[in-house]
């Protein structure tokens, strides 16, 4: 298994590592903004960071394509229908 690297400050596995220099490699975390040389390795699976999904919006019409919709329907069916 492969070593996860995580932030000593706040534990989170979001680290990307920079342009490694001379010193060795240097780690950036892109939580807590933590930077430097120094990470904790771990071999644990980290459970999920809990990234919040977006819901996707299309489900979500705007009620004014609902009410205009409503509106074409009527239209037809006042077309469609004969007339007395
Ligand atoms: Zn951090």
């Amino acid at each position: 298994m492969a070593c996860m690297r995580r932030c000593p400050q706040c534990g989170s596995s979001d680290l990307f590592q920079l342009a490694g220099g001379y010193l060795g490699a240097e780690y950036r975390c892109k939580r807590c903004g933590y930077h430097g040389a120094f990470v904790v390795e771990s071999e644990e699976e980290m459970p999920h960071p809990g990234v919040p999904e977006k819901e996707s919006p299309e489900m979500n019409v705007p009620l004014w394509i609902r009410i205009l919709a409503i509106i074409f329907l009527l239209i037809i069916i006042w077309v469609v229908l004969p007339r007395w």
